[in-house]
């Protein structure tokens, strides 16, 4: 995965990993995409999308790229533009209060604590 690091990753939510490269490592520039680019960059934005839609990490991928704004501020991520993903981060606020990352954290860990539970009855 190709992200632009200018700050600091949120440990609580771990970044997606595959076993074998994404599209957008192996094609990076057609997920290059700034802020406004929605002309100029057509048809490259919808195969980057058809590319996310298929692509295994994209739920984590997204969650990832909402909670860390400030390395992902341009960019395809998980099919989103970075004006789409803005509007999420808005949405998210609205639906879990100002502390939207704290609560989706809290999720999380306690999503990946039952999966640990499972795992360890099975
Ligand atoms: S969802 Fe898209 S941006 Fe995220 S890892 Fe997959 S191909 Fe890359």
């Amino acid at each position: 995965m190709t992200f632009y690091l200018h700050g600091t990753e949120d440990l609580r939510f771990p970044r997606p990993q595959s076993p074998t490269p994404t599209q957008c490592q192996r094609t990076p520039e057609m997920f290059d995409f700034e802020y406004g680019d929605c002309n100029r960059k057509g048809p490259e934005l919808i195969q980057a999308r058809r590319a996310c839609s298929r692509c295994p990490l994209a739920a984590d991928c997204l969650l990832w790229a909402l909670v860390n704004k400030d390395l992902t501020p341009v960019g395809i991520i998980a099919g989103t533009t970075p004006r789409q993903r803005t509007k999420l981060r808005d949405r998210l606020a609205a639906r879990l209060g100002p502390n939207w990352i704290d609560v989706l954290a809290a999720q999380e860990q306690a999503r990946r604590a039952q999966a640990a539970a499972r795992s360890r009855a099975a």
